[in-house]
């Protein structure tokens, strides 16, 4: 971001990276780990054969450099707290390592894998299920709502058969009470988002998880972002982990463009913005699209006045009924619905690699969440672009966001022609 921050000046975006490079890493893009052995073929990894025709037939040929480094350890049974940006794989990478930690001649649950909500815990389930089809391993999703009473959980995982549980931390919570999973017999507990689950909202139901394991479970965290503070906590239940960590500078995706639109604020109203944002309607259809706002009334605000103007538009937050975010969801995975309108739910963890473009209505009020949300584009070494509109108010929290993580937000150009050539 330069200081010519109300002007749109037009500015010809500079020359892209060729796009899916997801396997190559640039040197600047390796985890600081050099002590960690690299595994360049899944082949090498040891795993099960029936796994390994899983990740084929889920379609991947090679691991990504996360994979190469962080599968290895995890089935060796190390403690590991692993980085890497957003969109290059940490699911797999995690799902490989707790399938072949499975004993598949036991007929329980041996591995947890929590994730901060409910949206990425269902898609979670999905992969563990693939990655584990030809395996046979049982996977079961304990994830909160109305619609789906903890009973229901209890009772299935009572009958037994399920191997590995993935959940909100409430929820795996609630099933430990209930005591429908043996503590004693879980080998391994993933905490996926790790600094979003360390934070404070879900930090004391980690730790009445964490007590509740036996002292010999395995512990792995992944995530994008990992402050101090989460790297310091985690201290406090890891047994000497295995650091597989990114330097912030390192952090930000070549392939994910990033500009900035200078809005207006005179009234402290919204109308600036609005504006702004019907004009990007044109570009926001070309592909999938999420416009993150920071608030559930903002977003049902946002939805009732693109809708007003005949845009065609999804939206959810945290407020709406399980089945109306499970609808939501699937629509928008399907590509049926093309723009969605979130609150940060969907900031972390949501893979749906048809989403090209990122809008900031609003900045995170977090800063790392603005890592996230422009990491729903650009998954797999698909090029993405993020637009943040910016008030005056905003022009120190955007610097403060170049200036961490050693990145550029350029002004959008205003001819619409240069866009299209960001894709
Ligand atoms: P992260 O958790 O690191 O943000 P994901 O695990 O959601 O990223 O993966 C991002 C996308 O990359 C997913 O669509 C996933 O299926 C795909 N992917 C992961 N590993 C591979 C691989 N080895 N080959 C091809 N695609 C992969
Ligand atoms: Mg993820």
């Amino acid at each position: 971001m330069d200081n010519g921050l109300h002007s749109t000046k037009d500015q010809k975006p500079t020359e892209e990276p060729s796009g899916a490079d997801f396997f190559r890493e640039p040197e600047s893009n390796s985890p600081d780990s050099s002590a960690v052995e690299l595994i360049p073929t899944f082949d090498q990894l040891g795993v099960k054969d029936d796994i390994l025709r899983s990740i084929y037939a889920y379609g991947y040929e090679e691991p990504s450099p996360i994979q190469q480094r962080a599968i290895k350890p995890i089935i060796g049974g190390r403690d590991l707290i692993a980085q890497a940006q957003s969109g290059t794989g940490k699911t797999a990478t995690f799902s490989i390592g707790v399938l072949e930690r499975l004993d598949m001649d036991l007929r329980k649950v041996q591995a947890v894998i929590l994730s901060p909500t409910r949206e990425l815990a269902a898609q979670t389930v999905q992969v563990v299920e693939a990655l584990g089809t030809h395996l046979g391993a049982v996977v079961h999703g304990c994830i909160g709502g109305a619609d789906r009473p903890v009973s229901r959980d209890v009772r299935l995982l009572q009958q037994g058969g399920v191997k590995v549980v993935v959940g909100t931390p409430g929820r795996i919570l609630d099933i430990f009470k209930r005591r429908a999973v043996d503590p004693a017999t879980i080998k391994l507990l993933v905490i996926d988002e790790a600094d979003e689950m360390l934070a404070f909202n879900f930090r004391d139901q980690i730790r009445e998880i964490l007590v509740g394991l036996p002292a010999t479970t395995q512990i792995c965290m992944f995530s994008a972002t990992l402050s101090e503070d989460a790297l310091d906590l985690a201290q406090h239940f890891m047994s000497e982990p295995l650091h597989i960590l990114l330097k912030k500078e390192k952090l930000t995706l070549d392939g994910i463009k990033q500009f900035y639109v200078a809005v207006d604020q005179p009234r402290g109203g919204d109308d600036c913005k609005l504006e702004v944002l019907f004009d990007l309607y044109a570009v926001m259809s070309i592909s999938q699209c999420i416009i993150f706002c920071n608030s559930k009334r903002k977003c049902e605000y946002l939805y009732e006045q693109m809708t007003a103007q005949d845009f065609t538009c999804s939206r959810l937050h945290g407020d709406m009924s399980s089945e109306e975010r499970h609808a939501i969801m699937r629509e928008f995975r399907t590509g049926s619905s093309r723009l969605l309108i979130s609150t940060d739910l969907v900031a972390r963890g949501i893979d749906v690699q048809t989403v090209s473009l990122v809008i900031n209505y609003e900045l995170p009020l977090v800063r790392a969440n603005y890592l996230h949300r422009i990491g729903r584009s650009g998954r797999c070494g698909r090029k993405g672009m993020a637009i943040s509109l910016i008030t005056p108010r905003d022009v120190d929290s955007m610097r403060d966001i170049e200036g961490y993580y050693h990145t550029e937000v350029r002004a959008l150009p205003s001819n619409p022609a240069d866009l299209v050539t960001c894709y």
